[in-house]
């Protein structure tokens, strides 16, 4: 369940059936399950959410099935959910693993082409039973057995979400989700980000891609400096300190909180320029994060001739 309304729609089409459904969720270092958290509760459905972090930053690293328009490894992604899916389902004895995929609806991800390939790498061929689009596609298991009741299951497919909105009504669903273009890995400009990371220090760890989505990041050879734009990314940055990290956050003038880490070498000191202004850092004194390492706030800031 990705807290789309497609994900919606497919699991209470299998509930009004009789079918017992889990909606499963998976929270990785790009994305999380608050969507799908909401689109639960509307739908009155307990949400099981499955944390794949690490598994999936090997995916966005190294995808076999190469990237969509950004650094989106969208069919491997996919497919590292339903073998992580397959593993529940037969460890815990759950008959079917349904999607709220639509045939035609995204270009790389749910064509027909990459459906079949989804279903076959994830050892799913014949079982996995997508709801909405199931009269357009061979007969699942799941059907042949008579756990799915293909006379009631969709034959929906492409982009409009007419046919979508008309079956959101009949089945009493009123909170309707905005459409979403997927996750972060799909903008361009923090795809950008990440690959820049990635040339720097390929063996990057999620909290390093993590700390790309907030502020401006300035890179100085090996080390990254993080601008925050505003209070709510200081506090993201400060969240994200790791070992080895320099956190500025100045004190006696006002101005953004700067996160800087090491990938390889050592920083000796920094000048930063965000919306105009400079500021100059150097260590000296030390930190809360790190108690071992020297931090010296100079606080030069340029602006109107004003020094600070
Ligand atoms: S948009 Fe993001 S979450 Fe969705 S399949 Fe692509 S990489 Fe995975």
């Amino acid at each position: 369940m990705s807290g789309g309304l497609d994900s919606m729609l497919a699991a209470k089409v299998l509930e009004k059936q009789g079918v017992a459904v889990t909606p499963l969720c998976f929270e990785s270092w790009f994305f999380s399950c608050t969507g799908a958290r909401k689109a639960a509760v509307a739908i009155g459905m307990e949400l099981r959410v499955e944390n794949f972090s690490d598994a999936h930053l090997a995916v966005v690293k190294n995808p076999c099935h190469g990237r969509g328009g950004a650094a989106n490894p969208c069919i491997d992604c996919h497919l590292l959910m339903l073998q992580t899916a397959k593993k529940i389902m037969e460890a815990e004895g759950y008959d079917i693993i349904a999607t709220g995929e639509v045939v035609g609806q995204r270009s790389m991800s749910q064509n027909r082409q990459s459906l079949d390939v989804i279903e076959r790498e994830a050892g799913l061929a014949g079982i996995l039973l997508r709801p909405l689009s199931a009269r357009l596609l061979p007969e699942t298991e799941a059907e042949k057995k008579g756990l799915a009741d293909r006379s009631r299951l969709c034959g929906i497919s492409g982009r409009s979400r007419d046919q979508q909105l008309a079956l959101a009504k009949e089945l009493g669903i009123a909170y309707i989700p905005q459409p979403g273009g997927g996750c972060i890995l799909t903008e361009a400009d923090y795809g950008q980000k990440l690959a820049q990371l990635a040339q720097i220090c390929p063996n990057y760890e999620g909290l390093d891609a993590q700390i790309l989505r907030f502020g401006r990041p300035f890179w100085e050879g090996s080390a990254l400096f993080v601008v925050a734009r505003n209070q709510e990314e200081c506090q993201s940055l400060s969240d994200r300190v790791k070992t080895g990290d320099l956190l500025f956050e100045p004190v006696n003038f006002s101005g953004p909180a700067v996160l800087a880490r090491k990938f390889g070498g050592k920083i000796a000191k920094a000048e930063i320029e965000s919306s105009g202004r400079k500021y100059l850092f150097q260590y000296s004194k030390k930190t809360p994060a790190n108690p071992e390492i020297s931090v010296k706030i100079i606080g030069q800031i340029e602006k109107s001739g004003q020094k600070g």
